[in-house]
C-alpha cells in the first residue's frame, strides 16, 4: 500500500521504518526544515527496546542502559529502588536511557522524509493531505503522527481535547561530571516543592528535570525570565548533586504537561493517527515516546483494520496516560515509603508488560 505519513517525531519515523520492512511504500512529510533533534531525553522501556530491535534501529552505541531507578528524599535519604534489571531478564531486552536528537536521527536512518513541507488541510475520506506550497499528496492510508497539535486529528475530530495538567518541566543536560553520570542509575527526588530527576544519557550527559506547579503567565511559566534563580531558590537545599547540578546550568527547556481522554476510536475511513496526535501525556510516567513506538509496531502490520489497531492501541496507552494524568509521581514521597524494593520491583515490571502492546502480544 502507499502510506502518506504526517509527522517525523519517533512515531512517524519508527511507522516508516516499520512501513518499509513490510514492504510498503512510504511518504513523510515534515514542517520543520531538518529533522527536529531538541529536546532533553527518553526512558525506552524493554518493550520499546524490542520494538527498536525489530526495526533494526541499533541503539547499542547510543544512550546508556539503567539498572536502578531509585526514589530520595530531598534530604537525600533513599526511599525506594526499583531493579530495572528484574523486567531486562524477564522481557530478553534492556531499559535504556537516550537523548530524544540520538534517537531521531537513527530511526531517521534510511526514511525518506520531506522536510519544509506542512500539511495544512486533510480530507480523512480520501487519505489526502494538502501541503503548505499547495501541492496536494494522496495515498491508500494517511497517518497523522503530527503530535500535540495535530492537523490530522483537528480535520478527524475538530477539536484540541489536550488540557494543562498544571505542572511543567524545566530541564536540560549538564556535563558537570557527577556520580551519576557514568552509573547506570535514574534517581528522583521529590518533595512538597516538586521533582527533580537525574539521569545518565549517556556520553557524558546527565538529564535533569525539575517538575513544578505552573500556571500560564505565572512563576515557573515558558518566559519566566528569572526561572534559573527561582529554580535555585527553591531546590539548591536539596542533596546532593541538585545543588552543583542547579549551579551549572545553562540552556533550560520548557515543556508544560497536557492530558487528553484517549477514545476507542482514533480515525475515519483510510486515515488514523499515531503518537502523541491520539494520547498526549505528561511525561512524568517516561512514556511518550514509547506509546509512540508501540503505536508505530502495531500499525505497520495493521494497515488493512485500522479501526482494530486503534481499539487495541487505546486499551493499553490509556493505562500509562491515566496514572501519568494524576501526576502522581511528582508526589511520590509518602507512597513510595511504604513500599519495599523487591515488591515494588515486582509491581513495575507487571506493569511494563501492562503498558506494551508489543510484550503483550508477542511471543
Ligand atoms: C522538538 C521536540 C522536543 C521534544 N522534547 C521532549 C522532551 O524533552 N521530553 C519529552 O518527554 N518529550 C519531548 N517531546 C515529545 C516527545 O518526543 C513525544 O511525546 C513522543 O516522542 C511522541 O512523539 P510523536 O512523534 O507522536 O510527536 P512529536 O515528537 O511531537 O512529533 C511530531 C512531528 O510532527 C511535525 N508536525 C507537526 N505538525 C505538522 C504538520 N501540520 N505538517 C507536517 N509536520 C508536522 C512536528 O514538527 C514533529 O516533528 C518533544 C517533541 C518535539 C517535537
Amino acid at each position: 500500500m502507499r502510506v502518506i505519513v504526517i509527522g517525523a517525531g519517533v512515531a512517524g519515523l519508527a511507522l516508516a521504518r516499520g512501513l518499509l520492512q513490510e514492504g510498503h511504500e512510504v511518504e513523510v512529510y515534515e514542517e520543520a526544515p531538518d529533522l527536529r533533534t531538541a529536546g532533553g531525553s527518553v526512558t525506552l522501556w524493554p518493550g520499546s527496546t524490542a520494538i527498536l530491535r525489530e526495526l533494526k534501529a541499533d541503539y547499542a552505541g547510543v544512550g546508556r542502559r539503567l539498572e536502578t531507578l531509585e526514589s530520595w528524599a530531598p534530604g537525600g535519604r533513599r526511599l525506594l529502588t526499583l531493579d530495572l534489571t528484574v523486567p531486562e531478564r524477564r522481557y530478553g531486552h534492556p531499559v535504556v536511557h537516550v537523548a530524544r536528537r540520538e534517537l531521531v536521527e537513527l530511526l531517521s536512518d534510511g526514511v525518506p522524509v520531506t522536510y519544509g513541507a506542512r500539511a495544512e488541510h486533510v480530507v480523512p475520506e480520501r487519505a489526502e493531505a494538502r501541503l503548505a506550497d499547495g501541492r496536494t499528496v494522496r495515498g491508500d492510508v494517511l497517518v497523522g503522527a503530527d503530535g500535540r497539535r495535530s492537523v490530522v486529528r483537528a480535520a478527524l475530530h475538530g477539536d484540541d481535547r489536550a488540557k494543562l495538567s498544571g505542572w511543567v518541566t524545566w530541564q536540560g543536560f549538564t556535563t558537570m561530571p557527577t556520580a551519576l553520570t557514568e552509573d547506570h542509575r535514574a534517581v528522583m527526588v521529590a518533595g512538597g516543592q516538586g521533582l527533580c530527576g537525574l539521569i545518565p544519557a549517556g556520553r557524558g550527559r546527565l538529564l535533569w528535570w525539575f517538575d513544578v506547579r505552573a500556571a500560564p503567565g505565572g512563576p515557573f511559566w515558558a518566559d519566566d525570565p528569572k526561572v534559573v534563580d527561582r529554580l535555585r531558590e527553591r531546590f539548591g537545599g536539596w542533596a546532593d548533586p541538585v545543588p552543583g547540578v542547579l549551579e551549572s546550568v545553562g540552556d533550560v527547556d520548557f515543556f508544560p504537561h497536557h492530558k487528553q481522554p484517549i477514545p476507542d476510536r482514533w480515525g475515519r475511513g483510510p486515515t488514523t493517527l499515531a503518537g502523541d496526535s491520539a494520547h498526549t501525556m505528561p511525561p512524568t510516567m517516561a512514556q511518550g515516546a514509547n506509546q509512540a513506538l508501540e503505536d508505530a509496531w502495531l500499525l505497520s502490520r495493521s494497515l488493512a483494520d485500522l479501526r482494530a489497531y486503534e481499539r487495541a492501541r487505546a486499551k493499553v496507552a490509556r493505562r500509562p496516560a491515566r496514572l501519568a494524568g494524576t501526576e502522581l509521581t511528582d508526589r511520590q514521597g509518602p507512597i513510595v515509603r511504604l513500599l519495599s524494593d523487591r515488591f515494588a520491583t515486582w509491581v513495575y515490571t507487571a506493569q511494563l508488560r501492562r503498558y506494551s502492546t508489543y510484550l503483550l502480544t508477542a511471543p
